[in-house]
């Protein structure tokens, strides 16, 4: 590769940075760059949902999948995200532990999960998770990484722009969306942190009690070392660390449950 290409590189990338730029996250106020925009990866996040929901069967329950809904409208209504457009699906598909929120607000949970939740409250833990990775935009941080690890052998900012299927890839290895591309690509600490202290407040403000996510992530670690380990833990690790770190911030967390 000639200096004069690398010149060109170095100048795109300036100028995403430039046009893109920095971001800054709702609630923990941590600055991001971001390579893509939300214009973007919303396109990109409808595209992958319209893929997952044609290679899957909705759940025929209508009290569970009025239960998915409810809960999603109660904790889209307190995102504060006007320009998503919500919908909440439960697929089913009992043998897959897992659910995701894709950019521009599409969320799926698989029938797989329900057991874990146990009820309203726990599908609202894992509900906020979701939706918080998705506003606090993480997928999109991990796929800007990824293009500065890849900008000099590989473009994804064009394919990105292109929609490409390499690009469809990254968004949906980017959201924890593993299952239909056999890629598990963890959540770092720092996402699953920030992921649930800002969903256990939109819980809270919901109207659920955020001190459920506490007992959802105990249950979680059991049926880890249970079994083989779900989906959903691949891609969000879990140990006594988080639950810890939840429990610390329980205090500041509660000051947005009304109860
Ligand atoms: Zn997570």
């Amino acid at each position: 590769m000639g200096a004069g290409k690398i010149v060109n590189i170095f100048l795109l990338f300036l100028t995403f940075i430039l046009v893109v730029g920095c971001a800054t996250v709702q609630y923990t106020k941590r600055k991001t760059i971001l390579l893509i925009t939300q214009e973007q990866e919303t396109s990109l996040g409808n595209e992958a949902f319209k893929q997952v929901t044609s290679e899957s069967k909705l759940s025929s329950d209508i009290n569970q999948t009025a239960i998915i809904k409810k809960v999603g409208s109660k904790i889209s209504a307190v995102a504060d995200k006007p320009d998503f457009q919500w919908d909440f699906i439960l697929i089913e598909d009992t043998g897959t532990v897992n659910a995701f929120c894709l950019p521009g607000g599409k969320v799926a949970f698989y029938t797989g999960i329900l057991p874990l939740c146990q009820d309203e409250n726990g599908i609202a833990v894992v509900m906020g998770h979701e939706i918080a990775h998705a506003i606090a935009r993480h997928g999109a941080e991990r796929m800007s990484q990824g293009m500065v690890t890849d900008m000099v052998g590989n473009l994804l900012t064009e394919a990105v722009a292109a929609k490409t299927p390499e690009a469809q890839k990254a968004i949906l290895n980017g959201y924890g969306m593993a299952t239909s591309i056999g890629i598990l690509l963890p959540f770092s600490r720092k996402h699953e942190y920030e992921a649930d202290y800002i969903g256990t407040i939109l819980m809270a403000k919901a109207g659920y009690d955020p001190r459920t996510a506490v007992e959802f992530w105990k249950r979680m670690l059991q049926h880890s070392q249970g079994s083989s380990m779900p989906e959903f833990l691949s891609t969000h690790p879990n140990d006594l660390k988080r639950i810890a770190e939840l429990e610390r911030r329980m205090p500041e967390i509660l000051k947005h449950y009304a109860n």
